[in-house]
């Protein structure tokens, strides 16, 4: 079976900032959606406490809820494609008679990112920025891209 590769795309706040969480001591930040594309990093210091993982592991709640949710449902597409072939298959058969009932598909709600109390901090290392808690502002942040602080 081939590899399914599923498009998901994480909103951003107004001012074009998306969310992520330290999978270390789960403060929120965010980052600037272009400048973190532009990047091209593979992983990301937390700018609280400074550990580092790869980008996948940052993800929120809500945007791996979203995912899980978006494969499952391919999954319930393909089992009911399946047992609908299976149906059509038999329809002919006089010794088996098969009939299948669709499984419902589960929708969440959709994603999307509200304003914050983040205040957005810059990251002279790197020429770019972050929005962390304005506590952590004042202590000082680590680079999510570069680990400087
Ligand atoms: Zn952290
Ligand atoms: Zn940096």
């Amino acid at each position: 079976m081939s590899e399914k590769v599923f498009e998901l795309s994480i909103p951003a706040d107004d001012e074009g900032y998306i969310a992520f969480e330290c999978p270390y001591c789960g403060i929120r930040f965010k980052l600037k959606a272009e400048e973190f594309k532009a990047s091209s990093i593979i992983d990301l210091y937390c700018p609280a406490c400074g550990l580092v993982n790869q980008i996948n592991s940052f993800y929120t709640r809500e945007v791996i809820e979203k995912a899980e949710e978006i494969a499952m449902n391919h999954a319930i597409d393909m089992i009911n494609k399946m047992f609908k072939d299976l149906e059509r298959s038999t329809r002919s058969n006089k010794f088996i008679k098969f009939k299948s009932n669709s499984i419902k598909k589960e929708y969440g709600k959709e994603l999307y990112e509200n304003v914050d109390e983040l205040e957005i901090t810059e990251l002279n290392c790197c020429s770019k920025t972050v929005k962390v808690r304005l506590l952590d502002k004042y202590i000082g942040v680590y680079c999510p891209y570069c680990g400087g602080r």
